[in-house]
């Protein structure tokens, strides 16, 4: 080090106490990168990679981004998922003896992100936090940039990765020297990024005493935390991750919220997949999820609450009704919600502006923006006066206007002020006469300009003489070449024009320092003005942040209402009769794609007693995967407490809904398809309870037919004797030979999907009929998916030769072509000879039997054909 200048060895210091971060070292108006971090950050950053020293032996790697733009920078670094620290000199330069001292002020991780670029509007951005007791896993999580904090205990991994994924973390803590690599791999798969803590962050103790001081409260009864163990260290480790990264205060972070599991209605993370809630399993993005469909907010902090109401759907009656009733009316008063919407639209992001107010990096516009937002509270206010629900009555009854922040922001600055502060004209005139006086000696420097030019050209009798200023040169008088002459003596020389001269007089020279000291001093007067208004906004966090939650309540609640009128939707009878009714439903995303009318309602009924498994057959392409899903979805949507795609609609409410759909590979994680279906459906069995609704669709389908149906034959029957009591269970299957359990069983039923053959043709009516069916039209399905003619026609001929019992194949046409495959006569299937003599042939035939490709009937029908031979 010794070799390096005082500056490098300072860098190398900082740099040392955090080497996992990308260190933005303050220089000038600039930030640089040096050595490894510069040439990460250049390629990231599409910037030149520079050196210093350049002659020196080995040239250090440089980079540098503008200070003022270092937000846009910072935020493609995070995105690439690196940590930034922030070094700023902490002393003003020309203060400074020698080397100007410099500290990281802020270190920024994915899950530390106040900065709007940063973020998306409608999505939280959480840090989380682990920590494990005995096999129970606390997991808090927080985004700083709206003060959300809340924390939950759950039991075994299973439940705790469920958890994860509903929450999903950008950043997630736990304490070092964890081995949990199936943690590892689920936040690599999830875009997580892991970081490991010291231990002691999760000590039990000092989590507990870093809470009750950081809220200042008695105890953690304070907030109902007293019986958590895993979930207080999970989120004293938050708290003490901010302090590492230089947070501040964090005035905002006034409350944690704790919840049970049982609080909400359960949805595993499969569910939330497969039911598209949140994004769409074909484009994975949020187009054709639920989460699409039903977001009609208008403001980030709605858009943001009404994804927390979709992942979490209530189980208590009051609770859901509660909501419920504010959206009817709120459906019913179509005026009322216009109204109310048309005031939501004018609200910014009150709760993300509040995270920039609380860490100190909230800018002048920002403050304007929160007082705009805050003026439209009164009017509000004023529309409930009306409502009659009681969510809205009591909405209405904790109205905080909030008139005195607004107007003292207000009051303060300038109608429209700049984003920053480096140039004044922030502050209204008014607020501080000591601004007021400088910034008047400023403006008055226009009127003293005039003054002592018509002053000088009347002593000197330079008619053209000229009082100027710009900002290379400051003040100077100007006089053409011309008169020259006539310049007294004491003026001095500043710069020679091609038609003129520039001079300086020593009352110019004065005026000018009065002047330049007059601006520095205003724009350090508005600095402190308005950094003093910030901090008096932070200590109101708490109020605004509550205002802002009902907002954000207020807006998802007229969302729904809104989406539920535009879009025909009923209003569900709720009770916990543990029925389901539902009368000519829709599934709510299908039907947005389809063209008006074009989706075929049906009606579902599920109850405890003869309608508890429903078996519904079809051929593939009919749509049970779709009156799977959308049971599913009403269900959910009535347990947010919105309306549903039904025209009549009786939810007994349930405490999880589970499903296992489709074949979907998951292959990152190393597991086959029918592992994983197997697992899903062990999750299920495992977890399901009487007041649970389970979807299976296809389940079996991974391994050989014998194994499938006898698995799904099986489950079937657990789950309709499940505690004596059975779950209600939707289970869609292309075994026709599963029709036959609902005479063995009292409590299921068969429905199928019809459709009807037409000139070879199939049509697809979409709808559910009672009864169950005995053929999988998989040849006409084929054929729509486009295989060549030859090989259904011939799929065709086979098929009829089959089902007539006759299980010899007809002969190939001649001339029919044969494909590329060999035209020798396979000894396999049903080619073999009547007149055989020995039995031999026997042997030979049911060795060559393909058993995993035939379905159950076949080898029936096989059976036979081999009897009638011998
Ligand atoms: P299955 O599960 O029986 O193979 P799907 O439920 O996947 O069939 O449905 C296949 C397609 O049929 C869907 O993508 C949709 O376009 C259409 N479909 C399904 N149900 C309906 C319906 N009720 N009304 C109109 N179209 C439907």
């Amino acid at each position: 080090m010794s070799k390096l200048t005082p500056m490098m060895q300072q860098y190398l210091e900082i740099k040392a106490r955090y080497p996992d971060a990308l260190l933005l070292y303050r220089m000038g108006d600039f930030y640089e990168l040096f050595m490894e971090d510069a040439v990460t950050a250049a390629q990231i950053l599409e910037i030149a990679l520079t050196s210093r020293d350049k002659n020196a032996e080995n040239p250090i790697p440089m980079c540098g981004v503008p200070y003022h733009a270092a937000d846009s920078y910072i935020a493609r670094l995070i995105a690439a998922g690196h940590k930034v620290a922030i070094c700023d000199q902490v002393e003003d330069p020309k203060k400074a003896k020698g080397l100007v001292r410099r500290e990281v002020t802020r270190v920024v991780t994915p899950g530390l992100v106040v900065e709007s670029r940063n973020l998306s509007s409608k999505d939280p951005n959480y840090l989380g936090a682990v920590a494990e007791a005995r096999g129970t896993f606390g997991l808090a999580y927080l985004d700083i940039s709206t003060a959300d904090f809340q924390v939950v205990e759950v039991v075994g991994q299973e439940a705790l990765l469920d958890e994860l994924h509903r929450v999903s973390p950008k950043e997630l803590l736990v304490p070092e020297g964890w081995a949990a690599p199936w943690l590892e791999r689920s936040c690599s798969q999830r875009d997580m990024a892991l970081t490991w803590l010291e231990e002691s962050a999760f000590d039990r103790k000092r989590c507990e005493e870093r809470l009750i001081e950081h809220f200042r409260i008695h105890s953690l009864e304070s907030f109902g935390l007293q019986h958590m163990g895993p979930g207080i260290q999970a989120a004293g480790a938050i708290l003490e991750y901010i302090r590492k990264n230089h947070l501040g205060d964090c005035t905002h972070l006034r409350k944690i919220t704790p919840y049970a599991p049982g609080d909400f209605m359960h949805l595993d993370e499969a569910t939330v997949r497969n039911l598209e809630l949140l994004s769409s399993l074909s484009t994975l993005g949020r187009k054709g999820s639920l989460l699409h469909v039903l977001d009609a907010t208008l403001t980030p902090m709605g858009g943001r609450r009404l994804q927390r109401w979709l992942r979490y759907p209530l189980v208590r009656l009051e609770s859901i009704r509660y909501r419920q009733e504010a959206v009817a009316e709120m459906v019913d008063k179509g005026s009322l919600r216009a109204s109310v919407r048309g005031h939501l639209g004018k609200i910014l992001d009150v709760e993300r502006i509040m995270g920039r107010v609380s860490v100190g990096t909230a800018n002048p516009r920002d403050l304007a923006a929160l007082a705009r937002s805050l003026e439209i509270l009164p009017q509000i206010k004023e529309l409930l006066a009306e409502a009659e629900s009681p969510f809205l009555q009591d909405m209405a009854a904790d109205w905080d206007d909030l008139e005195d922040v607004a107007s003292k922001i207000a009051r303060t600055l300038v109608d429209d002020p700049p984003l920053s502060l480096a140039n004044g004209g922030v502050i209204r005139r008014g607020v501080d006469p000591e601004l007021d006086r400088t910034t008047r000696l400023a403006l008055d420097a226009k009127s003293w300009m005039a003054d002592y030019e018509v002053q000088e050209r009347e002593k000197t009798g330079i008619a053209s003489l000229k009082v100027r200023y710009n900002k290379v040169f400051g003040y100077f008088i100007e006089v053409s070449k011309a008169n020259l002459a006539l310049v007294p003596d004491h003026y001095v020389r500043k710069q020679t024009l091609v038609n003129a001269e520039r001079f300086i007089t020593d009352e110019l020279k004065t005026f000018e320092t009065q002047v330049l000291e007059a601006d520095e001093k205003r724009i350090q007067l508005e600095e402190q003005i308005f950094v003093e208004l910030r901090g008096w906004v932070a200590q109101e966090a708490p109020r605004i942040l509550a205002m802002a939650g009902r907002v954000a309540e207020l807006d998802c609640v007229a969302c729904l209402a809104e989406v539920a009128a535009t879009c025909d939707y009923c209003r569900p009878e709720l009770d916990e009769s543990g029925v389901i009714e539902i009368r000519d439903g829709r599934h709510p995303v299908i039907e947005r794609f389809l063209k008006d009318g074009a989706f075929v309602p049906n009606d579902v009924m599920l109850d405890q007693e003869e309608n508890q498994v429903l078996l519904i057959t079809g051929p593939n392409m009919a749509g049970k995967s779709t009156i799977l899903r959308q049971v599913a979805l009403i269900v959910l949507m009535a347990q947010m407490g919105g309306f549903v795609p039904a025209a009549r609609a009786r939810i007994g409410l349930v405490d999880r809904i589970f499903t296992r759909v489709g074949a979907s590979d998951d292959l990152t994680r190393g597991r086959s398809t029918f592992m994983v279906e197997m697992q899903e459906t062990a999750h299920i069995l495992l977890q399901a309870t009487p007041q649970s609704l389970v979807i299976l669709d296809e389940i079996g389908r991974g391994t050989s037919t014998f194994d499938g149906l006898s698995l799904a034959w099986a489950v079937a029957e657990y789950l309709h004797d499940y505690q004596d009591r059975g779950v209600k269970t939707l289970f869609a299957t292309h075994y026709h030979e599963l029709t036959e359990l609902a005479d063995k069983l009292p409590r299921a039923k068969n429905y199928n999907v019809a459709v009807k053959e037409f000139e070879n043709d199939i049509l697809f009516f979409h709808r559910l009929l009672p009864g169950g069916t005995n053929r999988s039209y998989g040849i006409h399905v084929a054929q729509l998916a486009g295989l060549p003619q030859e090989v259904i026609v011939r799929a065709r001929e086979i098929l009829a030769r089959l089902e007539s019992g006759n299980h010899r194949p007809p002969e190939r046409h001649p001339g029919a072509p044969a494909g590329k495959r060999s035209r020798k006569k396979a000894k396999t299937g049903f080619q073999m000879s009547l007149f055989q003599p020995s039995l031999e042939w026997l042997r030979d035939e049911i060795a060559a039997l393909d058993l995993d490709r035939m379905t159950p009937l076949a080898a029936l029908q096989t059976l036979y054909a081999l009897k009638e031979q011998i």
